[in-house]
């Protein structure tokens, strides 16, 4: 079992809360773990407790050089004595960036596949490939999402968001898996705005659907203008807001959480959220890749 600290939720305390009478808390999540911060601690409790019910010694999973998923499952590996094989997306670049050098002082074996390969990673000849290469593993999917995955944000979402009784909870979305687990987990009484980091995110509607078993309510959905031209793009105003915010003790990455607490802010200013609301937003991690 990993570690895990009990996070705290701080107030967001500036002008245009107070006169629209809102109440902005932030769940820092991102502080449960010194390493296998956020949500991919709650993506991999169970796959971690079924890789060693099932007497695996070795996890293998996918991303890009920059992954938080990476980081996360390198270091969740060595705290639990598994062995972790890593692959990346692209070709090698030396010397290796601060997550996959990490991932690598971690115990983690890269492998280095292009482009055009990494797209075909799901298919079974290229199971096969790797279970030749690699002999047994227990297999993560990219992003860490998977039906045990969405099981551990839901148990996050009920023991630890629905306690606080919160009119809204927003978080970023990549996969979906996360907020998956929170549809899941919450009751009616909360409404879930998820914010795709995605260019056209609305297709993660469809693949939100699929992790669900069944979903009583339709107390959720997307906030689909936060994307800043796409996955990892940036814009000039995003970077200024994280600077502004990193002021104010929050610390935001650029690729999820920063396009998140943005959106609150805007949706904030153009009166989405009706005066009295409390809306909390889930820092779901990220600071690796800024550090
Ligand atoms: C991976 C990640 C997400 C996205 O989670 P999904 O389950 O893929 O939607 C959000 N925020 C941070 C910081 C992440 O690392």
């Amino acid at each position: 079992m990993l570690q895990y600290n009990e996070t705290p939720v701080i107030t967001l305390e500036m002008d245009i809360f107070k006169i629209s009478k809102l109440t902005i808390l932030v769940k820092r999540e991102d502080q449960n773990h010194r390493l296998v911060s956020g949500n991919k601690w709650w993506k991999l409790k169970y796959n971690l407790e079924e890789a060693k019910r099932l007497g695996h010694d070795t996890l293998l999973t996918f991303g890009g050089a920059f992954s938080n998923h990476i980081y996360a499952t390198a270091a969740a590996a060595n705290e639990l004595g598994f062995k972790s094989i890593g692959i990346i997306r692209g070709e090698k670049i030396l010397p290796l960036n601060s997550t996959l050098s990490f991932a690598q002082r971690c115990g983690m074996q890269l492998h280095f596949i292009s482009r055009a390969g990494y797209r075909n990673k799901t298919t079974s000849e290229f199971m096969e490939q790797l279970h030749t290469r690699f002999g047994n593993f227990y297999l993560i999917p990219e992003g860490g999402t998977n039906a045990l995955a969405v099981r551990g944000c839901a148990e996050y979402a009920k023991e630890k968001i629905a306690p606080l009784k919160c009119n809204y909870v927003c978080l970023p979305v990549g996969t979906g898996g996360t907020i998956a687990g929170l549809i899941s987990g919450l009751t009616s009484a909360t409404q879930i705005i998820g914010f795709p980091v995605l260019k056209n995110g609305s297709f993660l509607e469809g693949e939100i659907k699929s992790h669900l078993s069944y979903s009583p309510f339709r107390n959720w959905h997307l906030q689909t203008d936060y994307h800043f031209g796409g996955y990892a793009k940036t814009t000039p105003a995003l970077l200024d807001f994280i600077h502004e915010m990193k002021k104010s003790n929050l610390p935001l990455d650029p690729v999820y959480t920063g396009k998140m607490i943005y959106g609150i802010f805007d949706l904030a200013q153009k009166g989405f959220f009706p005066s009295g609301s409390t809306v909390l937003a889930i820092h779901t991690g990220g600071l690796q890749a800024i550090r």
